[in-house]
């Protein structure tokens, strides 16, 4: 699933592209469970509309447009946005096309269906935002805030750096990395970490997410840019996925644990 560095790849690669552009025509090739509204309506909601700008909220994608709407697109599992020039038939995948003029399309693919794509005022989208947690690269999450949010909780930290309502935008892959970086076993109890290890967490959760961004983002099975090429930050992983491998630290062997359903990769030396 795309997590904070590879929803803002998408965002950064986008939005050269889309900002200004008027979208003159959308065609919905498959729109439930994708859009909760009717597609006419949608489609009569967004045609004519003028892409003022794109930002990222966690892993949401915000389409502000002109008159005032906001279109939410969460990605999901293997969602994404594709440029394309003039295309004549939809690729197998394509939910959604956005004509924004002089043959240029924002092609919305996703094999499982999982994105949603809405549509909100200044109002609903403020209240549905409000409802996430900090954003991780930004001065809101301080230690004096991480603090409370792990004194509050009897979960593991691996669930609380996952909780979007906490700590908005890290998914499975960056939670293992940096769990490992920092030195800390995942089924620690958030609740019971020394100041000087949650410290150690906050620091290597800006120090990864960075590194992530830098290098466009994770690509182990869907994710792919904009031009549909991959990210770069998979060359750098240290246990995601690498399950019976050597730990690159001490050679110890990477186990995997199921965590609320989840997968958690570890090294049983290293995390303590
Ligand atoms: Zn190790």
């Amino acid at each position: 699933m795309p997590e904070l560095p590879e929803v803002e790849t998408l965002v950064r690669e986008l939005k050269p592209h889309v900002i200004g552009k008027t979208i003159h025509k959308v065609i919905i090739y498959r729109s439930l469970p994708i859009l909760p509204l009717k597609p006419g309506k949608f489609i009569q909601s967004v045609e004519s509309k003028i892409i003022v700008d794109l930002t990222r909220r966690a892993k949401y994608l915000i389409f502000h447009l002109k008159p005032e709407l906001y279109l939410l697109t969460h990605l999901r599992m293997t969602g994404k946005f594709l440029l394309k020039n003039h295309l004549k038939l939809p690729g197998k995948y394509h939910r959604l096309w956005f004509h924004l003029g002089k043959q240029k399309l924002l092609v919305f693919e996703d094999v499982r269906c999982l994105g949603k794509m809405e549509l909100a005022t200044k109002v609903t989208i403020s209240q549905k935002l409000s409802r996430l947690g900090a954003e991780p690269l930004s001065k809101k999450l301080n230690i004096s805030y991480f603090h409370k949010r792990c004194n509050e909780t009897i979960r593991p930290i691996k669930a609380v750096l996952m909780d979007q309502s906490k700590i908005a935008g890290i998914g499975n892959i960056y939670a293992s990395e940096i769990l490992f970086k920092a030195g800390i076993h995942p089924e620690r109890q958030a609740k019971f970490l020394n100041p000087l290890e949650r410290k150690q967490i906050i620091q290597t959760i800006k120090l990864i997410l960075k590194k992530a961004i830098q290098l466009q983002g994770t690509t182990v099975s869907d994710f792919r840019r904009v031009d549909d090429k991959s990210g770069r930050f998979q060359n750098f992983l240290n246990v995601y996925g690498k399950v019976g491998q050597p730990c690159p630290k001490c050679a110890q062997l990477i186990q995997r644990i199921v965590q609320y359903q989840r997968s958690t990769f570890f090294c049983p030396h290293c995390q303590h």
